[in-house]
Order: C-alpha cells, then sequence, then structure tokens
C-alpha cells in the first residue's frame, strides 16, 4: 500500500474508532472481551484432553482422572456461559449502536443547512451509506466486527504459540533411528514449511478477498437499480402512470436485465469461491497432513507424550486458523475503509451557515425595509446564475408580485430572502443591516411562507397547522375558517384531531391537493408572521376556492407584508406593486396599469399571452 494511502486508511480508522465509541462507548471493550473468551474456548480443549490421555496412559488414578475431566467440563461450562453472556450484551449494544447511528444521521439531516438538503450529493452519499450497510454489511458496524475477529484471531495465534511452542524445543531427545526427527535442521525446517504454507494460503485469501470486495461494489450497483425500481412499482401513484401508459414491459425487461446481470456477476463469485477454495483446501490438508506426521514421529521417537500429539496438533491447527483470520479481517478493515469513510464524509458536511446575533426588532406598525442589493446567486454544484445582479427595495405593508415565466428565477430569490441559501455576490438588507448577521431563528420568524412544492406530515390536522404538538385549538379554527377549509373540517371523523394520511392511523384521512394547499396556506397564517409569501398560492384550488380566498385576502393577511409568486398574471392584479422577473433578473416594475403602458415591455407580452384565455370583460 502506497505511503500515503497508508496514512490515510489509518486516519479513517481513528476516526472511526472514535465515531464507535461515541455511538457506544461499551461496544469496543465488550467486543474485545468476546473475541477473548472465544478464542480461549477451543485450547481449553487441545490442553486438557492431551493432559487427561497422558493421565490414562501413566497412572491408573481414576480419581485424578474423574478431577480433570470435571475440570476439563467445567472450564468449558464457565468459558461458554461467560462467552454467551458477552455474546449477548455485544448484540445488545450493537443495536444500541445502530439506533443511535441512525438518530446520529437524521438529527444531522435536520439541522444540515438547506442547502446540503437540496444538494444530490448528500443524497447519493446518504444512499450508499445505506446501501453499504443493507446490502454488504460495510460501514461502522461492520467495522466492529472486523475489530472483534481481528481481536480474536490475534488471541488465537498468541495462544496457540505459547501451547504449541514446546514442540520446536531443541532440547528434545528420543529414542532410535526416529531421533532425526529432533534434529535442528528438520525441526526449523518443519517450522518454515508451515509458516511459508500458512503465508501461502493467506496469500491466496487477500487475492480472492479483493475480488469479492470488487464484485460486492458491482453488487451494490445493481441493487441500487433494482431498489429504484421496486420503491417505484410500489408507490401508488406511480401505479397509475405505469398503467396508464402500459409501462409494465418497460419495467419488467429493465428489472429482467439486472437480475440476470446479477445471476451472472453470482456466478462468478460461486466459481471463483470454489477455485479459491479448492487450492485453499489442497494446501491446508497438506500441511494439517505433514503436522500430523511431524507430531507423530515425534511422539513415537519419545521426544513427546502420547497425550501432546492432540495438544501440539490442536495449536498449529489454531495458529493456521488464526493467522487467516488475522488477514482476513485486516483486509475487510482495509476494504471497509471506503464505507466508514462515506459516514464519516456525512458526518462532516459543513453543516452550520453563518448564523448572527442581533435580535430582529420587533415593530407594532411591522415597518420592515427589505433590499437586495446587486444580489447574484447560482445553485451550489452548477454553473448558470439563476439571479443576476437583483436589486430591488420592498416596500413594506404593501402587496408585491412577483410574476415571471416558469424557471425565471421567483422562488429562488424568496429562498435567498428567508436564508435557505445565502447569495454568491451582493447582499439582502432588513432595515439596512445584512440579514446574514440577524440571529437566524428571530430572522425566520418575520416569514410565514407555503412554497409551491409545500408539504404535509402524518401529523392530526391541528398539529399540521400549528407545526406544534400542542397548540391554541380556537385559533386554529379561525384560520381554517379564513381559508375555507371549515366545511371539510366538520366531514373530519375527529375534528382537528384528526390524523392527516393514514400511515400512523387508520382513521386518518386522504385530503386532495386543493384541501392540501388551504392547510398549508392555515399553517402559514397560524405562524401569523409579520411577512407572508405564498409561491403559486393556488395552483391547485378550484376557481371558486381561488376566488374565496381572493376576494377575502386583504382581511385575511390585514396589515402585514404579502408576496405573492405567480406565473397566472390574473390572480396578480390587486397587488400594489408587480415586479417582473425574466432570466433571473427583475426587469420591469410598477402597477398593473402602469406595467401594460409600455407595450414593449415582458408584462404586455405575458398579459395578453394569457388574455386570451379570460373573457374580454375581465381583461379589460
Ligand atoms: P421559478 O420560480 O421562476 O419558476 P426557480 O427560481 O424555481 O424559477 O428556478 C430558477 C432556475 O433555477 C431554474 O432554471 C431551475 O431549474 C433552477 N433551479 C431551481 N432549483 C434548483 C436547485 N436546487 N439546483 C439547481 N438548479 C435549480
Amino acid at each position: 500500500m502506497p505511503k500515503n494511502k497508508l496514512k490515510y486508511s489509518i486516519k479513517t480508522l481513528k476516526i472511526g474508532l472514535m465515531e464507535v465509541h461515541k455511538l457506544q462507548s461499551w461496544i469496543v471493550p465488550i467486543t474485545i472481551f468476546d473475541s477473548v473468551f472465544k478464542s480461549i474456548a477451543p485450547f481449553i480443549n487441545i490442553y486438557m484432553v492431551g493432559k487427561i490421555i497422558d493421565r490414562l496412559l501413566k497412572t491408573k488414578d481414576i480419581n485424578n482422572i474423574i478431577f480433570l475431566i470435571g475440570l476439563t467440563i467445567g472450564l468449558n461450562f464457565i468459558i461458554h456461559l461467560i462467552s454467551n453472556g458477552l455474546e449477548h450484551l455485544h448484540t445488545i449494544l450493537k443495536d444500541i449502536m445502530i439506533q443511535n447511528q441512525d438518530m446520529k444521521i437524521n438529527e444531522k439531516i435536520i439541522n444540515m443547512d438547506y442547502e446540503h438538503i437540496e444538494n444530490p450529493k448528500t443524497h447519493t452519499l446518504r444512499t450508499k451509506i445505506s446501501e453499504a450497510e443493507n446490502m454488504n454489511g460495510g460501514g461502522i458496524i461492520a467495522f466492529v466486527r472486523y475489530l472483534g475477529e481481528l481481536v480474536k484471531g490475534l488471541a488465537t495465534v498468541i495462544i496457540s504459540i505459547i501451547i504449541g511452542a514446546g514442540l520446536f524445543k531443541l532440547d528434545m531427545t528420543g529414542v532410535g533411528y526416529l531421533n532425526f526427527i529432533n534434529n535442528r535442521i528438520f525441526s526449523y525446517g518443519f517450522l518454515v514449511l508451515v509458516l511459508l504454507g500458512t503465508i501461502f494460503n493467506l496469500h491466496l485469501k487477500t487475492i480472492s478477498d479483493k475480488k469479492l470486495f470488487k464484485h460486492f461494489s458491482e453488487i451494490m450497483s445493481a441493487n441500487r437499480i433494482l431498489a429504484f425500481y421496486y420503491e417505484r412499482i410500489q408507490d401508488y401513484n406511480a401505479g397509475k402512470e405505469i398503467r396508464l401508459y402500459n409501462q409494465r414491459k418497460i419495467f419488467n425487461e429493465e428489472v429482467g436485465g439486472f437480475i440476470q446481470s446479477l445471476k451472472g456477476l453470482f456466478k462468478k463469485i460461486e466459481s471463483m469461491n470454489t477455485k479459491y477454495s479448492g487450492i485453499d483446501a489442497f494446501i491446508s490438508s497438506l500441511l494439517g497432513g505433514m503436522v500430523y506426521i511431524f507430531v507423530g514421529l515425534k511422539a513415537i521417537s519419545g521426544s513427546i507424550s502420547a497425550g501432546s500429539i492432540v495438544q501440539y496438533t490442536g495449536s498449529i491447527n489454531q495458529f493456521m486458523a488464526g493467522s487467516t483470520e488475522i488477514l482476513t479481517s485486516i483486509n475487510n478493515i482495509i476494504n471497509n475503509n471506503q464505507y466508514l469513510q462515506l459516514y464519516i464524509d456525512f458526518l462532516n458536511i459543513e453543516g452550520e451557515k453563518y448564523k448572527g446575533t442581533i435580535p430582529v426588532e420587533k415593530r407594532d406598525d411591522n415597518e420592515y425595509e427589505i433590499e437586495f442589493r446587486n444580489v447574484s446567486f447560482k445553485y451550489p454544484g452548477t454553473d448558470e446564475y439563476v439571479l443576476k445582479n437583483v436589486s430591488v427595495k420592498l416596500n413594506i405593508g404593501e402587496r408585491l408580485a412577483i410574476v415571471g415565466m416558469n424557471g425565471s428565477g421567483k422562488t429562488t430569490f424568496i429562498k435567498l430572502l428567508c436564508r435557505l441559501y445565502d447569495p454568491d455576490e451582493g447582499e439582502i438588507l432588513l432595515n439596512g443591516i445584512d440579514i446574514k448577521k440577524y440571529d437566524y431563528e428571530e430572522y425566520m420568524g418575520l416569514f410565514s411562507i407555503v412554497f409551491q412544492d409545500f408539504k404535509l406530515f402524518s401529523f392530526s390536522l391541528g398539529q399540521n397547522i400549528a407545526a406544534a404538538v400542542d397548540y391554541d385549538e380556537k385559533f386554529v379554527e379561525k384560520v381554517i375558517e379564513d381559508v375555507g377549509f371549515i366545511d371539510r373540517l366538520e366531514t373530519m371523523p375527529r375534528g382537528i384531531s384528526t390524523p392527516l394520511y393514514k400511515d400512523f392511523d387508520k382513521d386518518g384521512v386522504e385530503i386532495s391537493g386543493g384541501e392540501a394547499q388551504k392547510i398549508a396556506l392555515a399553517r402559514a397564517l397560524y405562524k401569523d408572521s409579520p411577512i407572508i409569501i405564498l409561491d403559486e398560492p393556488t395552483a391547485a384550488l378550484d376557481p371558486i376556492a381561488e376566488f374565496e380566498i381572493y376576494s377575502k385576502f386583504n382581511e385575511i393577511v390585514g396589515t402585514k407584508t404579502a408576496f405573492y409568486i405567480s406565473h397566472r398574471l390574473s390572480s396578480c392584479r390587486f397587488c400594489d406593486e408587480i415586479a417582473v422577473f425574466h432570466e433571473g433578473s427583475i426587469i420591469q416594475r410598477g402597477d398593473h396599469e402602469d406595467l401594460l403602458k409600455d407595450e414593449d415591455g415582458k408584462y404586455y407580452e405575458l398579459w395578453y399571452s394569457q388574455a386570451q384565455y379570460y373573457n374580454e370583460g375581465e381583461t379589460a
């Protein structure tokens, strides 16, 4: 491994270990204990059976032999008891650790700046972490498992050396022609042979592990695509499209193709496994045979006792198994680093944008002045400016409409205003001070916003509107009335406590797009902020509901400042001022009448291109 890569790997491991400790501080010590006890278990039999055989051959002291057998059974019992206890504890701690990890990831997501949430890189990272964990057993949990295997391998090798080293003592003597077995060259020659054989097998294992890991990555990519298709198939919204456009065939063919490629991969893995495990079995049996011959000859020559045959053959076999385990776990730890790194990268997503400290002035007259000064912005990871040098002063206390074609930058303008993103160039000022300098929560408290792609959750209607567990029922009912939802409320089985959707409760109600939009509007009104912003506020409403909302709007909004974003110009006519967005800039401002006077202007063009849909009386 190149030096830099090694340094990098060690750094990842260090951070991984610290992260494991933070998630569950007891899991590493318990894993170590558990592994050590697991490695001790086989040696009890190896050691004690040897001793019992020797006693059987040497003495006829039945009591002593019964004592040794009892001791063996007792030791086995104790070690297995402790080992089982530790394993249970380990499983419990591991489950806690998995939950803590999920919580940590969720907390990270919920506290992350919005721009990271919208960034595809964040999604890819999150998906990869889940995939690695669910499909490949890679990541932080796997790291703990491999660590345990490494400790177990190390302990096995150490104990086997302690118990087996006696075989290579040079002062052994035997009788007759077989004494050559104690010869220094022969003894060391045999030792070197065992080590070489073991190293060869380990080398083989490294190669096959590497290949296996490579195949796992391929399986992961194929699984990702499969999971995507399965998710779509199960989504009942997609069910409509699949049936209406008869897309079953595309799905079947695409899914079939991937299943086929997965089958091919499994076959490859299978044949690779057969090849490598065949060679491994051959070398291992050869080595095993040699060990039995060597130890047997020592026993026949009288250099060691008959009972020691069990002790020495057992420890050499354990030595070989332990070394394989060490190497496998090291390979796994190194290969797993890439998955561990995903988790570390995710936690390292630079979260916090600058959040100032200046309190926002509470004004009864709602006299706030907002100014965009030469603001330009492009979305992270893109090259094109979505807003270009926008300068505008917003008259607070009025109704401002923001109009323009799709994609002209209207929503982005609002996202910047409410600090979901910060401008790349220029600044946004509230009462003359850069909005970044204000206390973030207080600043956000100035805005009630209904985005076009608002979301409601599977809580009760009241909780959705109040965005809180406990709420003022009277006020919830008032805003429900204001947005024209009262008739629908009366049909709800548990009034404002009725859950939305059926995810958690069978009494949950399904709601239409228009109804959802009214609830979202009610949520904005409940927040009761001085500035209310509505992004295509009536897009999902029927004409009557739309009319009701508009006719009541002045009453609903009261003294608040209201910004409307819409591509439907007729719904903005009643605003005091209209700003026309085009290709990321504000190109016109004024009231409806003024704007229409400029026959070369964008507003004129937009108005008359839509006017054909309204009757003459309305457009006039
Ligand atoms: P409007 O509200 O006027 O329809 P938007 O402000 O939503 O327009 O979008 C302006 C441009 O920015 C569009 O070209 C859109 O594709 C792009 N855009 C919007 N959101 C993102 C995003 N999260 N990442 C990259 N580009 C985006």
